[in-house]
């Protein structure tokens, strides 16, 4: 018996739906994406890389060669630090009122965001007498994060900004690289040369995941993937080039004959046309199944289409099995995996393979291979 398998046999209850997580393949796709850019490829691994477990995801990725990480926020940096002593760990949200001396005392790289923040940096590096390092984020058209034009301008005339600043990369974010032929990659990347070239010369950083996929004019010192990382298209339309990643199976827990004419589940938004078989399976919104996928999801069974029908709910969802013999109580149906998609399961839910993923609940029984 493993040691998993041990754990599971300890295990109280039976989950309603096993998570299994390739390591491997999050591998492989940073050696395919490794392959394809001109620069070097770090690794996003934010929101616990994915909803995926950075815990597990950070060290597969060092062993696979990644030096670069990024999360969103300090105490995901802090969290990740240990695995990766020597690897540069860059927070994407910043300083943002965050204690300066915690970056410093872990070797973390804030992305500063501001003019403000780059004063704070500044003056934390003029007191220790360092030039402390740092990413510089220049907003190219995302007006989310980093400097607008007027703070660009300002640190164009005025390069002392910059004292005790050590600029490792001077970084953008692209607006709509998952969309082929979208005019704003070249606006983007006109305004980003725009902006290195009134800043002291630095390395750059600039594609994501799809980024890398639109070809040597978005090559960068240093691309950002996340998502094709844990699998997701970064070429919506194409076929994905990524390796599956991450499976979910939900258990049946019941199966029943219903009549023509009986409805299934909250509000009765469905109804059988003909005498059916309903398995009810372990996972509903609280795993993060969404409750969109009402009446519009699909699990398989055997590679076979098994559609979702009636309200999701908390913590079951309810399918038509009545042309699947096979299906009975203890049953698994495929909710995520080579049939079910995350874009195909993404695009009947309304949204993005990333909100799947990082919607992902604590309930499962995950297996990392
Ligand atoms: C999340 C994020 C990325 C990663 O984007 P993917 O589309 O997941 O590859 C890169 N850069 C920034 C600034 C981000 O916020």
């Amino acid at each position: 018996m493993s040691a998993s398998e041990a754990d599971r046999a300890a295990t109280p209850s039976e989950p309603g739906g096993f998570l299994d997580i390739d390591l491997g393949a999050i591998a492989g796709n940073w050696r395919r994406l490794r392959q394809l850019h001109r620069g070097a490829v770090g690794g996003v691994v934010k929101a616990d890389a994915y909803g995926l477990g950075a815990a597990r995801v950070v060290p597969a990725l060092a062993a696979a060669g990644c030096r670069h990480f990024f999360v969103a926020q300090l105490d995901e940096a802090l969290a990740i630090r240990p695995l990766v002593p020597k690897a540069a760990i860059a927070v994407f949200n910043g300083l943002h009122g965050a204690d300066i001396e915690l970056f410093v005392r872990h070797g973390l790289l804030p992305v500063l965001n501001t003019l403000g923040e780059m004063a704070a940096w500044s003056a934390a590096g003029r007191w220790a007498e360092l030039r402390l390092p740092a990413l510089l984020h220049v907003d190219s058209g995302m007006a989310r994060l980093g400097l607008d034009r007027r703070e660009l301008a300002t640190l164009a005339d005025d390069h002392s900004l910059l004292d005790g600043i050590e600029l490792r990369y001077v970084m953008t974010h692209l607006v709509s690289a998952e969309v082929a032929g979208d005019p704003t990659h070249r606006e983007q990347a006109a305004r980003f040369a725009a902006a290195r070239a009134v800043l002291p010369p630095a390395p750059a950083s600039f594609a994501n995941s799809s980024g890398i996929f639109l070809g040597d004019g978005f090559a960068s010192d240093l691309a950002r993937p996340g998502a094709a990382l844990y699998g997701i298209n970064p070429t919506p339309g194409l076929d994905n080039p990524m390796l599956h990643v991450a499976a979910l199976r939900g258990r049946v827990l019941q199966v029943r004959d219903i009549a023509a004419g009986e409805a299934v589940g909250y509000n009765a938004t469905w109804r059988a046309t003909r005498p059916s078989r309903i398995a009810t399976v372990g996972v509903g919104y609280a795993d993060g199944w969404p409750r969109a996928l009402s009446n519009r999801g699909c699990a398989f069974f055997d590679a076979a289409p098994v559609p979702l029908v009636g309200r999701v709910s908390m913590d079951l969802s309810t399918y038509d099995v009545t042309d699947h013999a096979g299906i009975d109580a203890g049953a698994w149906l495929e909710l995520i995996g080579p049939n079910a998609t995350l874009d195909r399961v993404a695009e009947a839910a309304g949204t993005n393979g990333y909100e799947i993923l990082t919607s992902l609940g604590t309930r499962y029984e995950r297996v990392y291979r």
